[in-house]
């Protein structure tokens, strides 16, 4: 292709949106997108495209790492097709754009399920490929590239390939959770996990404090494959530490019912006040919450979606955040360092009263994840949502950074969108080898923030 026709696509492909936001909708700069609906397509894209570039996904990342406003970027939405299915071993290969609610609809009526799953169906395959995502089933079965078979990645400078863990190791490492910085993952092979039916067997166990989440987070991991804690983080003094256990299996009959229309009718259609979640309103309802959840105790049975996706009921929730978005918190903190590190994390967002509801925390399994960049670790991984208000909750959060570092933990960049190149560095120490394999081409907003 010559210089004026790949300039050509680049000017009539990549077109200037302003309505291009990540999850948190802090950041709000132009975005230059190009939206591909064939696998074909995306080489002439990739060589047309003008300064660096980066691939996308349904953008349910929370900060800068789905945004490039210094460069272009591929939409990846629209090359969403299955490929192939083998119904014996249950590998599913895709294009990078099918989201995990279309490999469900697919698979579940089949007997076979995601290997695991992030709290939203609504990811695509590539972006649960480039952030090695994780799920309530971490101690079980790893994070997503666990289940990775090969991918076919293509670079700038046009590289194509298929890549395994045989076929080139180091490549296979730098992608999975390189956060779309190693080229455009065009397809995916993924191993399925076998289900009999839809159903989950769910006990829900609230806990007075910190100490019994840690009491029932060890009892249950041996016996149960999905297990995570809604936790109250602006309850004080008796309440410190309060939450919701729960803990849950595959039921072992043979019923199958698929999720319904993902074009839900209900949906967010504006935003929120800004100051509607404050420590008053989300006190309040964090009270009624846990006495629904205390009334209802005990055994249940529970559909897949509610049980895995129980947000994505009401689509565009982020906007109860108002005009001025939110952060998303994530760390993981060793298992020697967990408790005191947990406890201190707590405190420490109790006494500023500025977190919202969702707040998660869930312990981590010693299966390695793949990636140089992998975020799941063994240890407990905290996660909660702060409503942005400015240099308060940036503080915040710097403080809570020094916490988790100083018990030799990490954050998410998945989630993040302020974090100081320092403690990116200190959170993944195999950060020289994913270099190697980095496309020099390929940026985001984050990476120009954490490393450029
Ligand atoms: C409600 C909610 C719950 C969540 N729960 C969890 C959870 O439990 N566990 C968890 O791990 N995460 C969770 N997340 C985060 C989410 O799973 C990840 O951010 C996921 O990667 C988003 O996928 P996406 O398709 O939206 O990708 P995007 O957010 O658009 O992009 C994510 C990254 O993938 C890259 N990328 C996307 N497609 C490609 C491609 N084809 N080729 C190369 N690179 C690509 C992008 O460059 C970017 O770096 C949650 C998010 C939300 C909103």
């Amino acid at each position: 292709m010559t210089q004026g026709k790949g300039s050509d696509l680049a000017a009539t492909s990549f077109r200037a949106r302003r309505d291009v936001y990540s999850w948190g909708r802090v950041v709000r700069r132009t975005q230059r997108v190009a939206e591909p609906k064939f696998r074909d397509e995306l080489p002439g894209l990739v060589a047309a495209a003008r300064g660096p570039l980066l691939a996308t996904g349904r953008r349910r990342s929370y900060g800068d790492s789905c945004l490039n406003s210094e460069g272009m970027t591929i939409d990846m939405r629209g090359v969403d097709r299955l490929l192939a299915f083998d119904a014996g071993t249950g590998v599913l290969q895709a294009e990078a754009g099918v989201s995990l609610s279309q490999i469900i609809a697919f698979a579940a009526p089949r007997g076979w399920f995601l290997p695991t799953t992030p709290g939203t169906r609504f990811v695509t395959l590539g972006g649960a490929v480039a952030n090695d995502v994780h799920g309530k089933n971490h101690h079980r079965a790893g994070s997503f590239g666990n289940h990775v078979v090969s991918f076919d990645l293509l670079r700038r400078d046009g590289f194509q390939a298929r890549v395994t863990k045989k076929s080139d190791p180091d490549l296979f490492a730098a992608t999975i959770g390189g956060l779309g910085l190693t080229g455009v993952i065009c397809t995916v092979e993924l191993q399925l996990e076998r289900i009999r039916g839809g159903f989950l067997d769910v006990e829900t166990i609230p806990h007075a404090n910190l100490a019994e989440f840690w009491e029932l987070a060890e009892e249950s991991a041996a016996g149960f494959e999905h297990t995570v804690s809604w936790i109250d983080a602006v309850a004080r003094g008796a309440n410190f530490g309060r939450g919701v256990f729960s803990r849950a299996n595959w039921r072992p009959d043979d019923v199958i019912e698929i999720h319904g229309d993902d074009r839900t009718w209900k949906t967010l259609p504006f935003d929120a006040p800004s100051r509607l979640l404050n420590r008053y309103t989300v006190g309040g309802f964090n009270e009624l919450y846990f006495r629904k959840c205390r009334a209802g105790a005990g055994k249940s049975v529970q559909h897949y979606a509610p049980f895995f996706y129980p947000l994505d009921a009401i689509h565009d929730w982020n906007r109860l955040y108002g005009s001025r978005g939110m952060f998303q918190y994530q760390c993981v903190v060793p298992p020697g360092a967990a408790r005191a590190a947990i406890a201190t994390l707590l405190r420490e967002i109790v006494g500023e009263g500025q977190a919202s509801f969702l707040a998660v925390l869930k312990t981590f399994g010693d299966k390695t994840s793949p990636g140089f960049l992998s975020f799941p670790r063994p240890g407990a991984t905290l996660a909660l949502d702060f409503p942005n208000s400015g240099q308060d909750t940036l503080a915040l959060m710097s403080r809570l950074d020094s916490i988790v570092m100083e018990a030799g933990g990490a954050l998410y960049p998945a989630k993040d969108g302020r974090l100081a190149p320092e403690t990116f560095r200190r959170s993944f120490p195999k950060l020289q080898e994913f270099l190697r394999h980095k496309d020099e081409r390929m940026e985001s907003d984050f990476w120009r923030r954490v490393a450029g």
